[in-house]
């Protein structure tokens, strides 16, 4: 008999493996926070001898979920974003980026710990920052809280058609890795093609690939931007990000690509970035995402939230946006009902079951870390359980989420977190919540639809 330090036990395990099995009364076999087996409870518990046993009967468990696009210093902002404001073109230079500019660390930190404790909760044990204004305080609550946090810094120059000179921008940049680079993940940002010179985009390019790390960047996220770009420089935004040599850094992560042309797609599978369709926020915002009526075979694509501000931090309710919208793009430019299907969700809730970002996450199998979700459906809310997939992507949330594991050791257990104080998060929310408030009150103030 085999020693290994946890055996997790569940009704169902819905592995996401290359043939997407799923298994029955399974149980997974940890050592050293990484999988080392998975299979059939009694062959298992015929394997290996755990010290710890822990047993989910009415539960299925699956792989800990990547959110692929978040702002965690956007959350203060939930609520604020009246359905009139979202006409503002565009949203994000007139409300988005100016409160990260008037915000303070500390309100940064509450930001970034209240996203935390909201993704934890949601099973979601991966994210992608598109680019904080204070991420060394991420950083800080990452470490803390142990979720797998991608942190970069908010990085442009130009801003309320002003230009800034690149230098200092990349002075942060550079500290942010010199300073946490081997404490979290420190990738590169660059906020949006319009918010940054060439030269900055040039350097932070460089340093993804002299630092080795990943790159995020807001791309073909919305018409006015696709225009700057062939004004220009005579390119589409991918087609000029491509010229720049963004294709050198991996791993590459787009968040929205909504407005990718057919060529673009090509060149997204050919250079194997990753895209990240956020369906609530690009459905608000946007529009409709190619991915949900177009064939993505051989495409990494991931799922994201785009912060806290929007909704709840939720890719399990995201993913029943993303089949509602692709079955009416589907149906209304195809007439195909199949569109976006269960399976194909739940890897795109993983980021492409971990490709996206390049590491071994996103599985329940030999060798991919113990990142896991425990969901009960005992309830008559998801009962009967036909489908386990099915079960999940249809009528599963954030709600049911009672386990959380990250590198097989809990953060979340009976549906509380327990790395981070939710209460006195809460309290906090609350108590500064004037404070908050005069400053979005000084934003609308300057704008014209209220
Ligand atoms: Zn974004």
């Amino acid at each position: 008999m085999e020693e290994v330090d946890k055996i997790i036990v569940g009704r169902y395990i819905v592995t996401l493996d290359e043939s997407n099995r799923v298994i029955s009364r399974g149980a997974i076999a940890i050592r050293d926070g990484i999988i080392v087996d998975v299979g059939e409870y009694e062959e298992i518990r015929r394997k290996y001898r755990a010290e710890e046993v822990i047993e989910r009967g009415h539960h299925v468990i699956i792989p800990g979920l990547v959110d692929c696009h978040t702002h965690t210093q956007q959350y203060l902002l939930r609520s604020a974003i009246s359905d009139k404001m979202l006409q503002l073109p565009p949203i994000w230079t007139k409300v988005l980026v100016p409160f990260e500019r008037a915000m303070s660390s500390d309100l940064a930190r509450l930001s970034s710990q209240a996203s935390i404790v909201n993704m934890l909760k949601n099973g979601v044990t991966y994210f992608i920052e598109a680019g904080a204004p204070y991420p060394e305080v991420l950083a800080e609550e990452v470490v803390k809280s142990r979720i797998k946090g991608v942190v970069t810094y908010a990085t442009y120059n130009i801003a309320d058609e002003k230009v800034a000179e690149s230098e200092e921008v990349l002075r942060r940049v550079r500290n942010l890795y010199e300073r946490f680079g081997g404490k979290v993940r420190v990738w590169m940002s660059i906020r949006q093609v319009m918010m940054a010179t060439e030269d900055l985009i040039e350097s932070i390019i460089e340093m993804s690939k002299k630092y080795r790390v990943g790159l995020t960047l807001h791309l073909g996220e919305y018409q006015g931007e696709v225009d700057y770009t062939l004004a220009r420089y005579g390119k589409r935004p991918l087609e000029y990000m491509l010229d720049k040599g963004v294709s050198g850094v991996e791993p590459v992560v787009i968040a929205h690509g909504l407005f990718l042309s057919p060529g673009e797609i090509e060149l997204v599978k050919k250079h194997e970035l990753g895209v990240c369709w956020c369906p609530t926020v690009d459905a608000w915002l946007t529009g409709l995402h190619w991915a949900g009526f177009t064939n993505i075979e051989g495409i990494r694509l991931g799922i994201g939230s785009d912060g806290g501000a929007w909704n709840r931090l939720d890719l399990l309710h995201e993913v029943k946006v993303a089949k509602a919208l692709s079955k009416a793009m589907a149906n209304a430019v195809l007439y195909f009902k199949a569109g976006l299907e269960s399976t194909t969700l739940l890897n795109m809730a993983t980021g492409s079951r971990g490709s996206v970002i390049g590491e071994k996450v996103g599985r329940v199998e030999r060798g991919y870390a113990a990142d896991l979700v425990v969901l009960n459906f005992k309830s008559t809310r998801t009962l009967p359980a036909h489908n386990p997939i099915d079960l999940v992507v249809n009528y599963l949330e954030g709600d049911d989420v009672t386990d959380v594991f990250i590198d097989g050791e809990p953060v979340v257990e009976n549906g509380r977190v327990i790395v981070l104080d939710e209460n006195k998060i809460a309290e906090e929310l609350l108590n500064r919540e004037d404070e908050v408030r005069s400053i979005i009150d000084e934003l609308i103030s300057r704008l014209k639809i209220v």
